[in-house]
């Protein structure tokens, strides 16, 4: 979590806040993709991204694949990649979809991909980044700050820049509860079976992750603070695709993968990891 949600917790909420809490509730499609645009921008500037290329073309056309099938494809997503060794993705609320280099390094073929893909666009459809910055008093601080001090219709905007601007320093970070996360498995296994992934591919990235954590421990930071353990993933994903119907040719690799991974190698080292301020 970074310093400014932390801030927020410990600065708690004020009257102002209580009474706007009804607000980010009832955030409009707009105001969320709005919010989400802002924090896109944030996250763009501060990050070391890949720029646009084979590599990144890639990830777009797999998550683009997987949105088709998911509950709220009406959305304009986006899928980037971040040049970070660090094995981690996230997203923004609207559509914006990251994945660090490190991750796609750290698969072994597609479906992997596509399950933490799956998993990010299942945060997205459900809406849990105004959910959680609900919870931890950031959005009704600064809606509630903000709102007051303009007023009306202009107030209620300013807040949503400026709340984009401050969830984009903190997006990568920002750590759901336990059950947002399994909702975001659940809906994620069955976006991917859906599209014809083999929601397997899941499973074995949380394995592997786990094997991960004791070898190669800090490219794993991040992630480890942020998401429950996999094993517990590991047991409700499988419980899960149990009970999917079973469905003939459900794809595990491609070519093109293979052709990411060579191009991956093949790239400059990426620049050290930067810890939030
Ligand atoms: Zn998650």
């Amino acid at each position: 979590m970074g310093r400014s949600l932390a801030l927020c917790l410990v600065l708690g909420l004020g009257p102002a806040s209580v009474r706007l809490e009804a607000q980010i509730f009832s955030l409009s499609e707009q105001q969320e993709i709005e919010l989400g645009r802002e924090a896109s921008k944030k996250v763009e500037t501060e990050m070391p991204m890949l720029p646009a290329g084979d590599i990144t073309d890639y990830v777009s056309r797999l998550g683009q694949s997987l949105v088709r099938y998911s509950h709220r494809s009406n959305l304009k997503y986006s899928f980037k990649v971040v040049n970070s060794p660090e094995i981690n993705a996230f997203a923004l609320p609207g559509g914006s979809i990251y994945v660090n280099r490190g991750l796609l390094e750290a698969a072994d073929n597609e479906s992997e991909v596509a399950g933490v893909f799956g998993h990010e666009i299942s945060h997205v459809v459900a809406r849990h980044s105004a959910d959680q910055m609900k919870k931890v008093g950031i959005a009704n601080l600064i809606l509630g700050g903000l709102g007051a001090a303009l007023g009306g219709k202009g107030g209620a905007m300013a807040g949503i820049t400026k709340l984009g601007a401050e969830l984009g320093t903190n997006a990568a970070f920002m750590k759901f509860s336990r059950d947002d996360e399994r909702q975001a498995d659940e809906l994620g296994a069955r976006n991917v079976y859906d599209a014809g992934y083999n929601p397997e591919g899941m499973v074995t990235f949380f394995e592997k992750l786990e094997h991960l954590r004791q070898s190669e421990p800090r490219k794993l930071e991040t992630f480890f603070s942020t998401h429950p353990s996999p094993s517990e993933r590991v047991a409700n994903v499988s419980h899960e695709i149990r009970a999917f119907p079973r469905k003939e040719n459900l794809k595990t690799d491609s070519p093109d993968f293979h052709t990411l991974k060579s191009r991956l190698n093949k790239l400059p080292k990426p620049p050290a990891p930067r810890q939030p301020q």
